[in-house]
């Protein structure tokens, strides 16, 4: 059981989360618990961090008192008498660990990204902290593990591949035990450890993550990711207001949702669960009673061709025009190797004989990586673009899809297009400033009206109920 920011923000949150945990144990299943950071804290710590390699060590504390205080305050809510004496005894020795910390890295001003891997940890690990008690106080067994005895990594900080043999091991050896012995084990997600024991983090949304390999690990039953909305939506509901549940997606489905901004889960998420056939789950922990989104193998047959649109922002185009290398083999590998060197991913790619056009994440080295391409053919790069990408299984039995796609959105400017590489999605670039409109007269398009076996419309009633 996964437990997003929003389901440990404060001690109501942590309130509900633990009658979560409670439900599953009436029903005699045994559970590991994960759990992010406290909403918004994982930002605050990057921010402080940023701040101390800046020399801004007054900025930096202040985030770092910010944090204590808020911490402090929820455990003086959630725990009661001797325990939580003890507790916020704990949380002052990690926060004075986290102000020497940001106090050294002011002093040397830079930060690395292992230290910043080092001060982002404390998000996760606090929470699981508070977390554990709370669910011991309730009687429901909890005991903390750090994740980093267990999460074991390689030493690529801020974006760690987790060791898949050493983590099973280390789950069997220290997480097995405490099931076994009728414990719920509470772990942070999002953080490990290289084998030596530096600390190291999985990448943003890594809590997912945490929880899939945790899950696969251990051969769990279920893997259920508790968020703030009711499951995997048609688009992000904060674009439309009226998307709707999707009862149940394939893990095919998923997972290029996921890679194509669908915030909901992380892009890995799905690979160790898929490897095991374990069902996931995403739930509300604001709406414990409602069903969800049931990921599964195999993709429940549905009258609409798409299950649901995402969008990713901050990306750029980069076009690459081959004059000089006409024709020539060897220069598409050429082009790729660059990218290659500077580990950049690339989303989409559209080829002519002459031109290859690449989207990457604005955040990459990019102007590195177009001075090496420079070398060897004219290139052209465009920010503030956009992906928006409309995923279903049943794509390909219906014909005149891309027509009814881009009719529905022919008031916007369209640059790349993509249909085919996986037959499951249907992609396309356009200007940043135009997702909204674009996906909102999608989601009205291919959603008006919505087949109930598949997406449930309770919503919808609601929100018409209230106009
Ligand atoms: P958590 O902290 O629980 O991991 P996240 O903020 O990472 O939560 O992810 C949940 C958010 O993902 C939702 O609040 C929603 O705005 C966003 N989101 C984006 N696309 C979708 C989608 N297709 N379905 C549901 N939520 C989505
Ligand atoms: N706390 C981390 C983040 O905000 C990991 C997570 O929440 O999944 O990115
Ligand atoms: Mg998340």
């Amino acid at each position: 059981m996964k437990f997003g920011g929003t389901s440990v923000e404060d001690a109501q949150a942590m309130g509900r989360t633990t009658a979560i945990v409670r439900s599953r144990r009436e029903k005699g299943l045994e559970a590991v618990v994960v759990v992010s950071a406290m909403a918004k804290v994982t930002d605050l710590l990057l921010s402080a961090a940023s701040a101390a390699g800046r020399g801004d060590k007054a900025g930096a504390l202040a985030i770092g008192a910010r944090l204590r205080h808020r911490h402090i305050d929820t455990s003086s809510a959630l725990l009661q008498g001797e325990r939580c004496v003890r507790v916020q005894q704990a949380l002052h020795t990690e926060f004075d660990a986290l102000d020497d910390l940001l106090r050294g890295i002011a002093a040397v001003g830079e930060l690395t990204p292992r230290t910043n891997d080092l001060v982002v940890s404390f998000g996760e690990r606090l929470s699981s902290r508070m977390m554990a008690e709370a669910l011991e106080q309730q009687e429901l067994q909890g005991v903390h593990v750090d994740a980093r005895s267990c999460i074991i990594t390689d030493a690529s900080y801020g974006k760690a591949v987790p060791q898949n043999a050493a983590i099973e091991a280390k789950l069997a050896a220290i997480v097995l035990p405490l099931i076994e012995a009728g414990k719920t084990p509470v772990m942070g997600g999002f953080i490990g450890s290289t084998a030596e024991g530096v600390t190291t983090t999985l990448g943003r949304g890594g809590s997912d993550f945490t929880a899939a390999l945790v899950g696969g690990g251990m051969h769990a039953g279920a893997i259920e990711i508790w968020t703030d909305v009711n499951g995997i939506m048609t688009t992000d509901p904060r674009i439309c207001p009226d998307a709707l549940r999707v009862k149940t997606i394939s893990f095919e489905e998923a997972a290029e949702l996921a890679y194509f901004g669908a915030k909901v889960l992380h892009p890995a998420t799905i690979l160790p669960a898929v490897q095991k056939s374990i069902p996931v789950w995403v739930l509300n922990s604001r709406n414990a009673e409602n069903e969800g989104t049931k990921i599964t193998a195999m993709a429940a047959k549905c009258a609409s061709p798409f299950k649901s649109i995402a969008a990713k922002k901050r990306l750029t185009i980069i076009d690459v025009v081959a004059s000089r290398m006409l024709m020539s083999h060897g220069y598409l590998k050429a082009v790729f190797d660059v990218f290659d060197k500077y580990k950049c991913a690339i989303d989409m790619v559209s080829t002519s004989e002459v031109s290859i056009s690449l989207t990457v994440d604005s955040n990459q080295q990019l102007p590195e990586i177009c001075a090496e391409l420079a070398k060897i053919a004219d290139v052209k790069m465009e920010g503030h673009k956009a992906l928006v990408c409309l995923v279903g299984e049943d794509i390909r039995g219906h014909n005149g899809i891309a027509g009814q796609v881009f009719s529905a959105i022919s008031h916007v400017n369209v640059r790349m297009i993509s249909q085919g590489a996986s037959e499951i999605n249907m992609s396309f670039m356009i200007d940043e400033e135009d997702v909204e409109e674009a996906v909102r007269s999608l989601h009205n398009h291919f959603f008006a009206n919505p087949d109930e076996t598949v997406f449930d419309v309770a919503n919808r009633v609601q929100l018409q109920g209230k106009a």
